[in-house]
């Protein structure tokens, strides 16, 4: 099963994809993390990425196209995947769906995570993540049970974001919705975009995606 997850930066996509890959074994891809991956490494793709991450703009299409091209032929992709972060353009959503088609294989299900910008803002600054498992918090709505460790591998490298902050916030915002938005009708007009109100506490967004992926 390929799934899509739409929706602004801090809607609560990576928060889902993950809950889902802990649920039932999905395999999550996050471009957003493979970039951050790259820059840590060093790679070329993380050094030519940095410039447009830490302004909040987004990384060129042929360089994003590239990088998931490359993901999804990875032998763990062949039983689906869950998408969370790419495409944020037209251009990379018909890029994906000819890469889709090659392989005989198509986006299952498209859902968009809706959240207000406002609240959006919220949800980024509170934002961090374990540096060594990977799991997300939010200083208000999922905070650490124990002050500075991680619940789930008990690590203290507790990282934020660099563009987590106000000014870069704004940016991706706009870039959101300059760049991204118009590919909510690109995948309506297929008849594939599902919608699910990204406002409701975290396991009630989880109860109703996994309901409307027919999961148990
Ligand atoms: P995205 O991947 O869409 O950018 P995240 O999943 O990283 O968003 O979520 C952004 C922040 O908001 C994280 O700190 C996360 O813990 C928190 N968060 C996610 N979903 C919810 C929710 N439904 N209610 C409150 N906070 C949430
Ligand atoms: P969030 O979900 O919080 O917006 P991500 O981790 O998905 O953040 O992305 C962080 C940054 O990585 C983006 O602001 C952008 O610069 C870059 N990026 C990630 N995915 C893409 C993509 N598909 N196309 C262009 N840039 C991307
Ligand atoms: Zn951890």
């Amino acid at each position: 099963m390929n799934i899509l997850l739409l929706g602004p930066p801090g809607a609560g996509k990576g928060t889902q994809a993950r809950l889902l890959e802990e649920r039932y074994g999905m395999v999550q891809i996050s471009t957003g993390d493979m970039l951050r991956a790259s820059i840590k490494n060093n790679e070329p793709l993380g050094r030519e990425a940095k410039s447009y991450m830490d302004k909040g703009l987004l990384v060129p299409d042929d360089l994003m196209i590239r990088m998931i091209a490359i993901r999804i032929g990875e032998p763990d992709c062949a039983k689906g995947f869950i998408l969370d972060g790419f495409p944020r353009t037209v251009a990379q959503a018909q890029a994906l769906d000819r890469m889709l088609s090659a392989k005989k294989t198509k986006l299952n299900y498209v859902v968009e995570l809706a959240v207000d910008d406002d609240r959006l803002v919220e949800r980024i600054s509170g934002r961090f993540t374990c540096g060594d498992c990977g799991e997300g918090y939010h200083d208000m709505f999922k905070p650490t049970k124990a002050p500075s460790v991680c619940d789930i591998c008990g690590g203290t490298n507790l990282t934020r974001r660099a563009d987590d902050n106000a000014e870069t916030i704004k940016t991706r915002l706009s870039a959101y919705h300059e760049q991204t938005a118009p590919i909510l009708p690109y995948y309506k007009a297929k008849g594939s975009l599902k919608i699910i109100d990204g406002m409701a506490p975290m396991d009630h967004v989880q109860t109703k995606l996994v309901q409307l992926l027919g999961l148990k």
